[in-house]
């Protein structure tokens, strides 16, 4: 079929999302006439997410859907889905209906009408967030765009992408990924569209803060390694003032006046300390990070999987 579009829908512990969303992308996309595949990615979910799944791909061959064998993380789901896709163009969203589907036609009339690669939706508000959240997320894009010069503020995960950018994607074999980064790293024509957030339909959110905050810093972390460049830079700034304090020290020294001043001592000490400190954790983390990407295991593990009616078995 010509011009179809793989919807993808990463879906952690969402059983009372599922049939709401399907129905809602098969209407809307109906309504614009567009043909389309839908697939779940179960992200290892302990609720009754993979009988939702199973039920609605049962109803509609149009709909399949992966099942990993324990919670990989939306990232991974993610990028399961773009390589079970076989669509034209490929949309990811989320499975709460935060991401209203009626932004999908407008998306696609970008890419097939106007030659849009990428189609990137942006947050006109944010919805009905906590401020503490609004602002670690302010912190955390200002953090991205002055370290990498990356702008994504309110950016999300809710984009469609050509089927080359996702073969691009797919060829792209880091294991600690960073979806909205890479796609746009890759460069092509994009377009943004916006939209408001709506009240997620049932369930709860899946980010905890601490979960929030180690997504962050890993996303930080595959994107730029400027957080070790800042460490040289420190280093250099205390070498500078470790030449003058020395200069002055010797100068105290030789005309007779020993150095006093025990403080000076211990608060250099704890400064000097502690700085080292968190520049080796800084190294560490990116050493970790190292280190999980030699081993080069797989980004998910698959425990079930039900393919679409239609396909090339
Ligand atoms: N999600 C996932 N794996 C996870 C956490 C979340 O697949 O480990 C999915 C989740 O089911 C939803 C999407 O990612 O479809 C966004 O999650 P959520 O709505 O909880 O995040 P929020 O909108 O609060 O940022
Ligand atoms: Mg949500």
């Amino acid at each position: 079929m010509e011009h179809r579009m793989s919807v993808i829908i990463p879906a952690y512990n969402e059983q009372d999302n599922v049939a709401a969303l399907a129905e809602a992308v098969r209407s809307s996309l109906a309504d614009a006439n567009i043909p389309f595949e839908l697939i779940f990615v179960d992200d290892g979910s302990s609720d009754q997410t993979w009988a939702a799944i199973s039920a609605e791909a049962k109803a509609d061959s149009r709909i399949r859907g992966l099942r990993f064998s324990r919670n990989f993380g939306k990232e991974s789901a993610i990028f399961a889905g773009l390589r079970a896709a076989k669509g034209d163009c490929c949309v990811v969203m989320d499975a709460d209906l935060q991401h209203p589907p009626e932004t999908l036609s407008r998306m696609y009339s970008l890419w097939k009408d106007e030659g849009f690669f990428i189609v990137e939706a942006k947050k006109r508000s944010r919805g009905n967030e906590k401020v503490s959240y609004r602002l670690f997320a302010q912190l955390f894009y200002g953090l991205l765009k002055v370290m990498s010069g990356q702008d994504l503020r309110n950016g999300s995960d809710f984009r469609l992408l050509d089927r080359k950018v996702v073969d691009e994607l797919n060829k792209m074999p880091e294991r600690q990924t960073f979806f909205r980064a890479m796609s746009g790293w890759l460069g092509f024509k994009s377009a943004v569209v916006e939209f408001d957030v709506a009240e997620r339909h049932a369930g709860r959110t899946k980010f905890s803060p601490r979960r929030l905050i180690k997504y962050a810093l890993s996303s930080i972390a595959s994107f730029t390694a400027v957080p070790m460049q800042i460490v040289t830079g420190v280093g250099f700034a205390f070498f500078i003032f470790a030449v003058l304090l020395g200069v002055y020290t010797l100068i105290q020294k030789l005309t007779g006046h020993s150095a006093e001043g025990f403080t000076t001592v211990i608060l250099l000490l704890l400064l000097i300390g502690s700085i080292l400190m968190i520049s080796l954790g800084i190294i560490g983390y990116y050493i970790a990070r190292i280190y999980e990407e030699i081993k080069a295991r797989p980004r998910y593990v698959l425990a079930d999987e039900i393919r679409g009616q239609e396909d090339d078995q």
